[in-house]
C-alpha cells in the first residue's frame, strides 16, 4: 500500500506540542515507509482562523525539521469541491436543511443532558427542502459502527447517539467532520494518524465515507500528552507551544527525540535518537494506548545531551539571540571561549546570559558570597591578597588554566577553598559558576587582577 500521511492543523493557535507530536508520528511513519507526509491547514472556521497562527505553525514546523511534502494545501482553497460533494449528498437524500435556531438546539440539548441522554439532535424536518440553514446528515444507520483502530484495536459505536450531526453552516461553509471525509478520500491519505480526542469523530467520518462511496483510511489514535501529575497537558505545567520551547532555548533536535518518545518506545532502554534513527525504527505497533507524561525534567537533560554534541561554533550562533545586553566587537570573541565553559553543564541556551554576565560586565555581588566555611574578613583578605601575587607573577602566555591550575594549587594550603571559593566569587561574582583557572583563562591577568582588587577594596 502506498503510504500517505497528513498533519491537518487549524490556524486558530499557536503551535501546540500535542499538534507537533502527532506531526511527528505522521511524519515518521509516513518516512518509515517510504511514503508521503503532507500539510493541510484546516482553515474552515473564519472567525477563529487567523494567518499568523498559520505562520506559526508553519514556522513551528520547519523549525523541528518535521518537514511535509508538496505543496501546503489550505481547505479555504477547496470550497468548490466541497460544495460539489455537498450537492450530491442533498441530491441523494443523504443530506438536509435544519431550520432550527441554536436557541432550540440548545433548549434541546439541555434537556437531553438532564435525562442523562447524551447529547445529539435528530431532526423533524428532515423530508422537508428547505435551501437553507445548517446542512445535517440524514442518520438512519441501524447497524453498530466498527473500526480498527491500529493502537486500540475495534472500537464500536451505537449510531443512534450521532443524531443527524451537522455537515455545513451553507453549502460555502463546511464543517471539520465533512471536509475532513472529502480531504482525507480526495487526497488519498492512507493512514490517519491523529489524537486520541478524535475517536468520538470517528463514527461520524466513516458513515459520511460509506455515503459518499469513498476509501475509508486506516486510522490511529494517539495517547493524550499528560503533565507529570497525570492529568492533560496544559499551561499549569508548562509551555504548551512549541514556539515557547523555541524561545526558552530548547534544540529543535532535542524536542524532535523527545517528542518522538511520547507514547511511542523503542523497545529498550536507549533514549538518544537522531532522526535517521527514528526514521528507520518507528512503528505504529510500539505506541502505547496510555496518556503519555511530559516529563521536563527529562526533556532538560536530553537538550543538555544534545547542547553537548553540537559544534562550538554553530553553538555560539544559535546562542547569540540569547543575550539581551549589547555584546561589543571585542567582547564578541570572548564570547566563544564563554559559551565553550557553560557548554558541559547547559540545559537550555535561555541561561546563558544569567551564567555568563559577569564575563561582560563588571560582577556584582554581597561580600558574604566571598566568604569560605568558618572565614573571617581579615583571612579572606589575606587569601586574595596571596591570589593575586600569585597572578601577578605569571607570563601573559602562562594565562592558561592547565597552567593557573599547577600554580595556584601548589600554593593552596590544606583546605583548598580557602584561597579558590574567595577567587572565584571575586572573579565571577556567583555562588555556582566554572572554576576559577577556568575564568581567569579567559578574563585574562588584567582584569582577574581588576576583579581581585575589587574583592579585596569591599572587604575593608
Ligand atoms: N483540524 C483538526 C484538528 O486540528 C484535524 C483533526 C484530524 O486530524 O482529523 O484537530
Amino acid at each position: 500500500m502506498r503510504v500517505k500521511t497528513r498533519i491537518a492543523p487549524s490556524p486558530t493557535g499557536y503551535l501546540h506540542v500535542g499538534t507537533a507530536r502527532t506531526a511527528l508520528f505522521n511524519y515518521l511513519f509516513a518516512k518509515h515507509n517510504s511514503g508521503e507526509f503532507i500539510l493541510r491547514i484546516e482553515d474552515t472556521d473564519i472567525e477563529r482562523s487567523e494567518a499568523k497562527f498559520e505562520d506559526d505553525i508553519v514556522a513551528g514546523l520547519k523549525w523541528l525539521g518535521i518537514n511535509w511534502d508538496g505543496e501546503i494545501t489550505r481547505q479555504s482553497e477547496r470550497i468548490d469541491i466541497y460544495e460539489t460533494y455537498l450537492k450530491t449528498l442533498l441530491a441523494d437524500g443523504m443530506a438536509f436543511y435544519c431550520p432550527h435556531s441554536q436557541a432550540e438546539l440548545d433548549e434541546e440539548r439541555k434537556k437531553q443532558v438532564a435525562n442523562k441522554f447524551s447529547p445529539q439532535h435528530t431532526c423533524d424536518a428532515r423530508g422537508k427542502k428547505l435551501g437553507k440553514g445548517l446542512i445535517r446528515f440524514k442518520n438512519d444507520t441501524e447497524k453498530t459502527v466498527k473500526f480498527k483502530d491500529e493502537i486500540r484495536g475495534e472500537i464500536e459505536f451505537d449510531p443512534a447517539l450521532l443524531g443527524d450531526f451537522s455537515l455545513a453552516k451553507d453549502l460555502r461553509t463546511p464543517l471539520y467532520n465533512f471536509a475532513v471525509v472529502v480531504d482525507d478520500a480526495t487526497m488519498e491519505i492512507s493512514h490517519v494518524i491523529r489524537g486520541e480526542d478524535h475517536i468520538s469523530n470517528t463514527p461520524k467520518q466513516i458513515l459520511l465515507e460509506e455515503a459518499l462511496g469513498l476509501q475509508q483510511p486506516i486510522f490511529a489514535h494517539l495517547p493524550l500528552i499528560l503533565g507529570k501529575d497525570r492529568s492533560k497537558l496544559s499551561k499549569r505545567h508548562g509551555a504548551t507551544s512549541v514556539i515557547d520551547y523555541k524561545n526558552e532555548g530548547y534544540l529543535p533536535d532535542a524536542l524532535f527525540n523527545f517528542m518522538a518518545l511520547l507514547g511511542w518506545n523503542p523497545g529498550r532502554e536507549q533514549e538518544i535518537f537522531s532522526k535517521k534513527e527514528l526514521i528507520k525504527e518507528f512503528s505504529i505497533d510500539r505506541v502505547q494506548g496510555a496518556g503519555a507524561i511530559f516529563d521536563m525534567t527529562k526533556l532538560d537533560w536530553m537538550n543538555g545531551e544534545y547542547i553537548r554534541k553540537k559544534p562550538l561554533k554553530e553553538l555560539v550562533e544559535l546562542s547569540k539571540g540569547f543575550f539581551q545586553f549589547p555584546i561589543s566587537n571585542s567582547q564578541f570573541s570572548m564570547l566563544e571561549k564563554v559559551i565553550a565553559l557553560e557548554q558541559p553543564r547547559l540545559k537550555k541556551l535561555s541561561e546563558l546570559p544569567e551564567k555568563t554576565d559577569s564575563f561582560f560586565k563588571e560582577p556584582e555581588y554581597d561580600a558574604e558570597l566571598l566568604k569560605w566555611k568558618q572565614m573571617d574578613n581579615l583571612t579572606i583578605k589575606n587569601s586574595l591578597e596571596t591570589a593575586k601575587s600569585i597572578l601577578q607573577l605569571v607570563a601573559e602566555n602562562g594565562m592558561t588554566k592547565e597552567n593557573l591550575e599547577k600554580l595556584f594549587l601548589a600554593k593552596a594550603g590544606k583546605d583548598r577553598g580557602e584561597l579558590l571559593w574567595p577567587l572565584r566569587v571575586a572573579l565571577s561574582g556567583k555562588k555556582f559558576s566554572p572554576g576559577p583557572f577556568e575564568i581567569m583563562e579567559v578574563l585574562g591577568k588584567d582584569k582577574s587582577i581588576l576583579r581581585i582588587n575589587a574583592a579585596i577594596f569591599m572587604l575593608k
